[in-house]
């Protein structure tokens, strides 16, 4: 009975950036509890491969191809996803990037991409499926933030604004839809071994500092962001909004 609360049976679900690392991660476990899932990336042929490998598995899961950071494209894609697919219970926005260099040198281009890609995306795919989701009256949105999303670091300052904007927004939209019984939270997600963090991962030396400053003493596996995924999708948060759950070992925990 009370692990009905956490069932997706029957939900709909977009997960944005979802070719790869976190996003695939979490399209495999929102469809294994249930959900039909729609990966997202610019990559056809990846995202074909990611649809394909989890079909395997027997999970309802299909593709759709376009750009989060143009706000068209989105519009469209959003509108044939419902017309072809079904209407959105659920929107993860995953998509994101990293780009590191020192604050002096950072180019401008570089600053307004990593917005556009971490900030502008998660904004204007909300404000896509949350028109649609108001008029239902009903949604689950989550945002992928990080531990920057409350801590700074040398060499990721525009990382580390756009996870601290996403933080904002996640409350922004919390406190303005949850009259339309939307639950808006964020998911803070730790250290993890993915394409984004290649650079930290083939490097001992950081490898070795990051597992002495995390209380669990070691990197995330992504299965372990699942859970938190799957509470934020379901009824079990039905009460829960503009949240930002933190999946990292204890790190912003600790000094
Ligand atoms: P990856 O680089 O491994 O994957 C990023 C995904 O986003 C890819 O599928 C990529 O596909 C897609 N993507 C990138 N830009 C766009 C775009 N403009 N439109 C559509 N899709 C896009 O990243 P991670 O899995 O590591 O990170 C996922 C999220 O988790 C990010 O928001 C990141 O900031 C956050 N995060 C990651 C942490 C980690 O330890 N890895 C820690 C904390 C937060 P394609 O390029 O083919 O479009």
């Amino acid at each position: 009975m009370s692990l009905s609360l956490f069932d997706l049976t029957g939900r709909l679900a977009l997960v944005t950036g979802s070719s790869q690392g976190i996003g695939y991660a979490l399209a495999g476990g929102l469809a294994r509890a249930g959900a039909r899932v729609v990966l997202n990336g610019r990559d056809a042929a990846k995202l074909a491969e990611g649809v394909e490998h989890l079909a395997r598995e027997g999970l309802n899961v299909s593709a759709s191809v376009f750009d989060v950071t143009d706000p068209k494209a989105i519009e469209d894609a959003v509108a044939r996803i419902e017309t072809e697919v079904g209407p959105l219970d659920i929107l993860i926005n995953n998509a994101g990037k990293q780009h590191r260099g020192p604050a002096e040198d950072f180019p401008d281009e570089a600053w307004r991409d990593i917005f556009r890609t971490n900030v502008d995306s998660a904004f204007f795919v909300s404000r896509s499926v949350g028109r649609r989701m108001i008029q239902r009256r009903s949604g689950k949105i989550v945002n992928i933030g990080s531990v920057q999303s409350e801590l700074g670091r040398p060499t990721i300052v525009p990382y580390t604004a756009t996870k601290g904007a996403v933080k904002m927004m996640t409350r922004g939209l919390a406190a303005e839809w949850a009259k339309h019984n939307i639950q808006v939270n964020a998911i803070g997600p730790g250290y993890f071994d993915t394409p984004l963090n290649a650079a930290l991962v083939n490097n001992p030396e950081f490898s070795a500092w990051l597992c002495g400053r995390t209380p669990a003493g070691r990197w995330g596996k992504l299965e372990e962001l699942i859970g938190a995924a799957i509470f934020l999708s379901s009824s079990a948060s039905d009460f829960v909004s503009g949240h930002m759950l933190m999946v990292d070992g204890g790190l912003t925990a600790s000094v």
